[in-house]
């Protein structure tokens, strides 16, 4: 290992970059005495939207609350299932778990892992039928009612082709968008597209508020009955009355955002653009320099849209390349250089293995994605000498000059 190309401190593949602005807005907030959901988060809540695009913004404490709500609103019961892909966080399959519902796992397209409407199609085909009125599933019997694409990476999925299968089989679209912000799909911001769309602000995504998330959608009605059910089911026309009179006219859930978050939000917002195009910069960087890799496979822009560039994943070809996908990531961290995958295909999990057992054989783009994938360090915070430390590693793990 040439001892000129490792670094002194560790470099994970993501970290948050929180600014002095950001973190006055929070101290701020600490010192006004209203550290719970407030103003702040209202204001949060319509910035939010406004930036997408979006008619209503919902916030919530992570994305896993928002997309567990999105499928409460439709209604959804232990007689249903959802279609989701095989290449995501457990997040999106464990949400369809909490209501004994079935997910419906979709392979991915080879060359970006997204769920595809041909992935979709291929899926209904073999798991499902038409009964004229509902789509059922084979083997269990249940009623499929959802579809939730997932934007891997920050490439966006196909909406319009799936807006379209879903409305023919009479299907909600629950987009994950946890790394897909900000995201264009054609001519609109992701946020805009499906029944719901649910953006995660975990530590590591686009944008951060320590934890928290939200619920992009149209639906007014459906709208208000998510808000009473991210605070404990509380009618709200009764809370917002003066005195101590309200109302609980459902068992909900505690998933709603604070203050003190939504400080945090507000300003990453503001900075949101700055750091997608520091992230895309280092992308561009990265893909320029990679391309003489051999059989090194680099990640694309997005061509139905602009990518987020939340992750740069490469995609390693044993038979081609000077090393393998597990001795990139060993070297890298001999290095001090984090990295990490994106994802473990959800049948892979003990969990979903054992409950629901996946045929792996289904998958086998998940599964060659799983064995040749890993995600570089990618994050607006990266300085110069971080980005140079990465493409110098790599450079020299693959003997590249
Ligand atoms: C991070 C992530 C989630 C969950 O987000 P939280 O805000 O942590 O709940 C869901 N789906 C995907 C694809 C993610 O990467």
């Amino acid at each position: 290992m040439n001892m000129l190309t490792t670094r002194k401190t560790f470099l994970p593949f993501a970290l948050p970059s929180i600014s002095e602005d950001a973190i006055e807005e929070v101290a701020n907030v600490l010192r006004s005495g209203w550290v719970t959901s407030g103003p702040k988060v209202k204001q949060f809540e319509m910035e939010f939207a406004d930036f997408v695009g979006a008619p209503i913004a919902i916030a919530v404490n992570s994305a896993t609350a928002g997309l567990h709500l999105a499928l409460e609103s439709i209604g959804l019961t232990e007689k249903d299932a959802v279609i989701t892909s095989a290449v995501t966080f457990t997040a999106t399959t464990e949400v369809i778990c909490y209501f004994k519902a079935e997910p419906i796992l979709t392979d991915v397209d080879p060359i970006n892992h997204l769920l595809t409407p041909e992935t979709l199609l291929a899926t209904i085909e073999r798991e499902c039928t038409w009964n004229g009125s509902e789509l059922i599933t084979k083997k269990s019997g249940k009623v499929v009612r959802a579809i939730m694409p997932v934007h891997l990476a920050g490439y966006t999925c196909d909406m319009e082709r799936i807006l379209t299968i879903a409305k023919k089989y009479r299907l909600y679209v629950i987009e994950d968008a946890a790394h897909a912000f900000p995201a264009v799909h054609k001519d609109k911001m992701i946020g805009n597209w499906g029944d719901f769309t649910v953006f995660s602000f975990y530590a590591t995504k686009g944008i951060t508020t320590g934890e928290g998330g939200m619920i992009t959608m149209k639906d007014s009605s459906r709208a208000d009955h998510i808000r009473k059910m991210r605070l404990h089911g509380i009618n709200r026309d009764a809370f917002n009355r003066p005195g101590w009179y309200y109302e609980v006219v459902e068992a909900g859930y505690k998933y709603n955002l604070s203050d003190i978050q939504a400080a945090l939000g507000i300003v990453q917002l503001k900075e949101s653009h700055a750091f997608w195009e520091r992230r895309t910069q280092i992308a561009k960087r990265y893909n320029e320099t990679f391309s003489k890799i051999k059989g090194l496979k680099l990640p694309n822009e997005d061509l139905l849209g602009i990518h987020s560039w939340h992750l740069y994943r490469v995609e390693i070809d044993p038979e081609k390349a000077f090393v393998g996908r597990d001795t990139l990531a060993e070297e890298l961290k001999e290095r001090n250089i984090g990295s990490s995958l994106h994802f473990i295909p959800i049948f892979e999990h003990p969990y979903y293995k054992k409950k629901f057992q996946f045929d792996r054989n289904l998958f086998p783009n998940a599964n060659t994605m799983y064995a040749r994938t890993l995600s570089l360090p990618l994050f607006a915070g990266m300085t110069k000498q971080d980005e140079q430390d990465v493409i110098d590693a790599v450079l020299d793990i693959f003997q590249v000059k």
